[in-house]
C-alpha cells in the first residue's frame, strides 16, 4: 500500500467523466458563461480504463464517477461495464444530480454500478429553479425514486446547506430520506474553486445543523465509526441515521485518501490543489504502465495536502479563486474536478 507523508493511503479515486453540467447551482456554477475543456482532450473510455487500471494496481479500490454531471457523458454504462471488469475495484459508485437517472439507472445497474448518490438540495420545485436556474426538479425526484424502487443498496442524498436558501428544509429532507430508505447527508457550503459567491455568512455549520435537528427530534447520538468517509454519521432517537460533511468548519483532511482525475486526465491530490499531474497527456504520448505508476506513486508518497484545514486556519476567508483565474484555467473549477 502506498501512503503519503501523513500515512494516508491511496485508495479513493473520483473520476470526472465530463466537465459539462445541466444545472447551474449557486454553490458550484453560478456564472453565466464557462470555459470548457477542449473536446479533443477528453479521454476515451478505453483511456480512462487504462489509467484506472494503473491506479488499482497501486491500491485504489474505490472509484466514484462524477462530473460535471456524469450522466451527460454518452453511453456511460459502457464505461461502467469496463470498470466493473476490474477486480481491484471493491466499490464502484456515482454522484449525479439525478436529472437523467430514471432513464439510465437500469442500464447502469446491469453494467455493474454498485451505488448511487444523488444531489438533492431542496424538495421544493420553485426553490430548485431559483438555486439551479433550471426547471427540472420533477425529473430529479423521478430519478431518485427510480433508484429507491429499483433495489439498489445504499442510496444517499447529498444536500449542500446554505443559509437563507434551504436551511429550513433539514427536517423535511430527513423525512423524505426515511420514506425512501435513503441516507441524507448535509454538506457545509464550501469555498472551493468556482464557488465565487461563497461567504462564511452563508455557511450553516455542523453545530448549527445539529442544534436545529435536536430541537425537533431530541437528543442526537454520533455513531462511532472507523472510516475515511467524509460524512460523520448521527442517529436520531427514533433510529434514523443521517450524515454531515463538515468540510468547512471541521475538515477531515487527516483521513483523506481521495484524489481526483479530470475528464482530460489531470490528476489532483486535493480538492484545493492548484496544480494537477497530466496523466492523460502522458498516456497519449505512449507512457508505459511503469511510467504511469511512477507518475502516481512518487507524488502520492510526497503528498502533504491539507487544503480544507489550511483554509480553516486563515484569518479572513474569501472565495478561493477569482473569476479571471477560473476562466484562464477551468481545471480550477470544482465542476471540472468532480467536487
Ligand atoms: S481538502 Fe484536500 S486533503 Fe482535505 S479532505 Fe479535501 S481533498 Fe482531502
Amino acid at each position: 500500500m502506498i501512503v503519503d507523508t501523513l500515512r494516508r493511503p491511496l485508495r479513493n479515486l473520483r473520476l470526472s467523466v465530463t466537465d459539462r453540467c445541466n444545472l447551474r447551482c449557486q454553490y458550484c456554477m453560478p456564472e453565466e458563461e464557462y470555459v470548457w475543456l477542449p473536446r479533443e482532450d477528453i479521454l476515451s473510455f478505453e483511456e480512462i480504463t487504462r489509467l484506472v487500471d494503473v491506479f488499482t494496481g497501486l491500491g485504489v479500490d474505490k472509484v466514484r464517477l462524477t462530473g460535471g454531471e456524469p450522466l451527460l457523458r454518452k453511453d456511460l454504462d459502457r464505461l461502467v461495464a469496463l470498470l466493473a471488469g476490474n477486480p481491484g475495484i471493491q466499490d464502484l459508485a456515482i454522484t449525479t444530480n439525478g436529472i437523467l437517472l430514471a432513464e439510465q439507472a437500469p442500464g447502469l445497474r446491469a453494467a455493474g454500478l454498485g451505488r448511487v448518490t444523488v444531489s438533492l438540495d431542496t424538495l421544493r420545485p420553485e426553490r430548485f429553479k431559483a438555486l439551479t436556474r433550471r426547471d427540472t426538479h420533477g425529473r430529479v425526484i423521478e430519478g431518485i425514486e427510480a433508484v429507491a424502487g429499483g433495489g439498489w443498496p445504499n442510496l444517499k442524498l447529498d444536500t449542500v446547506v446554505m443559509r437563507g436558501v434551504n436551511d429550513d428544509e433539514l427536517e423535511d429532507l430527513i423525512e423524505y430520506g426515511r420514506r425512501l430508505a435513503a441516507e441524507v447527508r448535509f454538506i457545509e457550503y464550501m469555498d472551493v474553486g468556482g464557488a465565487t459567491a461563497w461567504s462564511m455568512n452563508r455557511v450553516v455549520s455542523r453545530a448549527e445543523m445539529l442544534r436545529a435537528l435536536e430541537r425537533r427530534y431530541g437528543r442526537i447520538e454520533p455513531l462511532i465509526e472507523e472510516s475515511s468517509a467524509p460524512a460523520e454519521r448521527f442517529r436520531l432517537p427514533d433510529g434514523a441515521v443521517f450524515g454531515i460533511i463538515a468540510s468547512t468548519t471541521s475538515p477531515f483532511c487527516r483521513a483523506c485518501d481521495r484524489s481526483r482525475l479530470t475528464a482530460d486526465g489531470l490528476w489532483y491530490l486535493c480538492l484545493y490543489a492548484t496544480r494537477g499531474i497530466d496523466l492523460g497527456q502522458a498516456l497519449r504520448r505512449g507512457a508505459s504502465r511503469e511510467d504511469l505508476e511512477g507518475m502516481i506513486a512518487s507524488p502520492w508518497r510526497a503528498r502533504a495536502d491539507r487544503g480544507a484545514e489550511q483554509r480553516l486556519a486563515m484569518a479572513e476567508r474569501r472565495p478561493l479563486i477569482q473569476i479571471g483565474e477560473l476562466r484562464r484555467d477551468p481545471h480550477l473549477e470544482m465542476h471540472t474536478r468532480g467536487g
